[in-house]
């Protein structure tokens, strides 16, 4: 049983709080070490060695913290596999899923290594005689993290690259759930030069998010997991004057019109919707297929894809998908499952029968790929995030009533829409009231220089994950009115100045 504590002003920190939480190895079932649960004392100390470090940082040139962002790049790409195997032990997605997980937050450090030119502000010159204003953009101190299990590495990365680069200090509250990751990128951040005290870690739960989220200190909050508590920290935090943005659960949809590829679209789906056994907030969970023949035919088409999903343990190079997290969420998805016959849908493929009888591996938290037919708008299942590797079918007779269903649904994050039809497709993508859109494309995970964010109950705040809104999220403006006068060669002045 291994432990894992906290990283404070560039120092691993034993928890003093004497509470722990469990840390599972999901491909076995069994227990594999406990993450001490920070104190609210405890996670004053980062938010003071964050505090403390603030001004030399802040102070830092741009071009130097620049440097430190392409140290950390070139580690990371270094501790890739290292990283992606810890962070699959302890999550259970497949190791070459984890290893996209790495990627996609190297990628938002890849992009703030721009930093000095993302952050530069306006000039204009001459604006009334004499007179320049200008704009520049100034870090807002410490700025903190709190992190969902299922991306323990991009989502820290999202964060912390843009906030540091920007010249704030930072504290992450990572999920309990898989902390060792987050730890490693600690390590990471230190050995790529950024001074003690920049990127501190604090394991914690409740009492470390309230703490984080009350104290004066902490000038902005990021937080990525459910919509109950985006919501609450969304209240907390902008309540104690802070800057939010919070991103909540998801239920996204693909609409299938009758055009669409349909060898394509079931592929589309097996990885979509099963990927990371379903535990993405971009998981495709409802596809839409519009008119019965198409309805029919793609139904026909994913079971056997479903059925013959291969599933193994996270280190399994040939398995396509690994357990859940935890005993937990592994009963909560089969009681949706449960749920979903009782409510009428019907149960093309069931995944509650899989058994993984691998030896050591048996008491893991597995359960088979599941397909829903004939799903409707009022069942609580097509209502809520199940997050498992379930796919629910929707089946419409015409465009506008598909188009409606992501509209109207209380999530907003993604939504796709499969057809060769560019008119359709044109129109889809303007009228869908929904953050991330893809044409043709199943997961329309915006790259690290564009923005990620939902609509609706899926993101509390206006401003997006990294792009141009991170920046903007981790940066006050300044505007500057100057004038330099002509001072002692004309002698004081005693009139109010006037522009002229
Ligand atoms: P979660 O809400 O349970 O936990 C997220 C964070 O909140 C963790 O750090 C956790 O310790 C903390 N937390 C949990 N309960 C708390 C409480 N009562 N008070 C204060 N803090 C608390 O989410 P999760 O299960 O780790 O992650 C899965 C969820 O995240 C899904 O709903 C998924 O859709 C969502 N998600 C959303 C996005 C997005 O960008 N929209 C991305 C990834 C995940």
């Amino acid at each position: 049983m291994y432990e894992r504590h906290h990283f404070i002003g560039g120092k691993d920190v034993e928890g003093t709080s004497g509470r722990f939480g469990p840390i599972f190895n999901p491909s076995t079932g069994e227990q594999a070490g406990k993450v001490s649960l920070a104190a609210k004392s405890q996670v004053e100390d980062a938010i003071a060695a964050a505090d403390a470090a603030f001004p030399a940082w802040a102070a830092t040139s741009v071009v130097k913290r620049a440097r430190v962002l392409q140290n950390l790049v070139h580690i990371l790409y270094r501790e890739k596999d290292a990283l992606a195997e810890a962070l699959s032990s302890e999550h259970g997605k497949v190791f070459s899923d984890a290893q996209g997980d790495v990627q996609r937050g190297l990628e938002v450090a890849e992009f703030a290594q721009g930093i000095p030119h993302l952050i530069k502000g306006e000039f204009s010159d001459n604006v009334s005689t004499g007179i320049d204003m200008y704009s520049m953009r100034k870090p807002l101190g410490v700025v903190a993290g709190i992190t969902p299990f299922n991306f323990p590495a991009m989502i820290p990365l999202w964060m912390s690259c843009v906030a540091i680069a920007c010249g704030n200090t930072y504290v992450l509250k990572p999920s309990e759930k898989d902390p060792t990751v987050p730890l490693m990128l600690a390590k990471c951040w230190a050995e790529a030069g950024l001074p003690d005290g920049v990127f501190n870690v604090v394991n914690g739960d409740k009492e470390a998010v309230d703490t984080v989220c009350t104290d004066p200190r902490v000038k902005a909050v990021s937080f990525v997991g459910s919509t109950p508590i985006a919501q609450y920290v969304y209240a907390t935090a902008t309540a104690h004057g802070k800057r939010c943005q919070a991103m909540g659960g998801a239920k996204n949809h693909m609409l299938i019109m009758p055009d669409a590829d349909l060898d394509q679209v079931a592929d589309a789906l097996i990885g979509a919707a099963y990927g990371s056994a379903g535990e993405r907030c971009m998981a495709i969970s409802v596809a839409v297929p519009v008119g019965k023949p198409t309805a029919d035919k793609l139904v026909e088409m994913l079971k056997p894809r479903v059925e013959a999903l291969k599933i193994g343990h996270s280190m399994d190079m040939e398995a396509e998908m690994g357990p859940l997290v935890t005993a937990d969420h592994l009963a909560k998805v089969r009681g949706y499952l449960d749920l979903a016959e009782q409510e009428g849908a019907t149960a093309v493929v069931d995944g509650r029968n899989f058994e993984y009888k691998m030896q050591g591996f048996e008491n893991g938290y597995y359960l088979g790929g599941s397909l829903f037919d004939n799903v409707k708008p009022e069942m609580r299942t097509y209502k809520e995030e199940i997050f498992g590797p379930t796919l629910q079918i929707m089946r419409t007779e015409s465009f506008d009533e598909a188009a409606n269903l992501p509209s109207i649904h209380e999530y907003g994050n993604g939504t796709s829409i499969y057809t060769r039809d560019g008119d359709t497709a044109r129109e889809y993508v303007n009228r869908v009231e929904v953050g991330m859109v893809g044409v043709n494309v199943p997961i329309p995970v915006p790259l690290a220089f564009h923005t990620f964010g939902g609509w609706k109950n899926s993101a509390f705040g206006d401003i997006n994950q990294h792009g141009m809104e991170g920046v903007r999220f981790y940066t006050k403006t300044k505007t500057v009115t100057s004038r330099w006068p002509t001072g002692i060669r004309s002698g004081a002045e005693f009139v109010i100045p006037t522009l002229n």
